[in-house]
């Protein structure tokens, strides 16, 4: 992108002494990757373009639903009534704000066997997944090739933002070792979410993003950074480098190389897919049900606990493994495992 198309389009922002015209053609030739293109998703890849950067991978595998649109501001309702995907509908509505950008659409499940293609000439590379198996992936990625990323996450109304700078910093795996068994952590789906506490999270990450591309890198704090937006209160907590980090001690990439993660699935059935998670603990199946209580559980006892979910039947079982109904498409299947029972 050329800030010559419209003279001044970058003025306010290289005013500032932490940007300058040297920071501000230092975000003009920036590459990065956006991960997942949900709320965060918008929020970060609107205000990076908006800021400049003309080079955006945008990677999601879902589509455009209408309880998308209280807080993922890239999207109308036209978008939601076509079921686009969200790639696609990202990267064209980011076009309309700076229309010399190069935003590239990957309508894709980022996983082990993907990821050094999609995310290869990243400099940074943004979270806006909504599950573990995903960030365990990226931290991966990140340490491995050391490549920044910068872990975001929001549920309810309180979010956390963690920059991982793989040549000075803790890593991800530092601050969470292991994944929570599948229905331990809470999702947006069953929790739900404020759409301004998306915002404040979102405007932590994309500020550390604007500080590691003008080449502030060492600006950058390495805590979790935490707010509870109903309160007011904002936090931030140390992450000591674990003197046995799996990752950035041992340089186990278990995750990159398939060898845990993203979940694997096959057909079964007529309209129906097994998830089966990788490497992850055994589900409590009781606090899954008593957090889907009146959100469509239809059964639950010591072997499974089955709901309904956007017109589908999730039947879940101890040893983690879900059989989804209603779906032939395992990108779906696993779409809706992370949002509701989370991976
Ligand atoms: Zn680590």
């Amino acid at each position: 992108m050329t800030s010559e198309n419209l003279p001044g389009r970058f003025d306010r922002l290289r005013r500032l002494p932490q940007i300058g015209d040297q920071g501000g053609e230092r975000l003009t030739r920036a590459r990065i990757a956006v991960v997942g293109c949900g709320a965060l998703g918008s929020h970060l890849s609107e205000t990076l373009a908006r800021c400049g950067v003309s080079s955006i991978y945008l990677i999601d595998r879902d589509v455009v639903e209408p309880s998308n649109l209280d807080r993922q501001t890239l999207y109308d309702e036209e978008d939601a009534r076509c079921a686009r995907p969200k790639a696609v509908a990202a990267a064209e509505k980011l076009r309309k704000i700076c229309s010399g950008g190069n935003f590239q659409p990957f309508v894709a499940d980022l996983d082990s066997t993907n990821a050094a293609e999609l995310l290869s000439g990243a400099e940074l590379i943004l979270d806006g997944t909504d599950n573990f198996a995903t960030r365990f992936l990226l931290n991966d990625f990140s340490v491995a090739r050391g490549v920044p990323w910068i872990h975001a996450g929001v549920v309810g109304v309180s979010g956390c933002v963690l920059p991982v700078l793989p040549r000075r910093g803790p890593c991800y795996r530092c601050y969470l070792p292991e994944e929570p068994p599948p229905g331990a952590a809470e999702t947006c789906d069953v929790a739900g979410v404020l759409p301004t506490a998306v915002a404040a999270i979102a405007a932590l990450a994309a500020t550390s993003a604007i500080a590691i591309l003008v080449g502030r890198e060492n600006e950058v704090a390495t805590r979790l950074a935490t707010v509870d937006i109903w309160r007011g209160r904002m936090g931030s907590i140390a992450v000591p480098r674990r003197e046995d980090c799996s990752v950035c001690v041992r340089g186990q990439y278990d995750y990159l190389s398939g060898l845990k993660g993203t979940a694997r699935t096959r057909l079964c059935g007529q309209r129906a897919v097994q998830v089966r998670p990788l490497g992850i603990a055994r589900p409590d199946l009781a606090e899954l049900a008593g957090r889907l209580a009146g959100r469509g559980l239809a059964e639950h006892n010591a072997y499974m606990v089955r709901f309904e979910a956007e017109g589908k039947t999730v039947s879940l079982f101890s040893d983690g493994r879900a059989i989804i109904h209603g779906t032939d498409d395992p990108a779906a299947a696993r779409s809706l495992y992370a949002r509701y029972v989370g991976l």
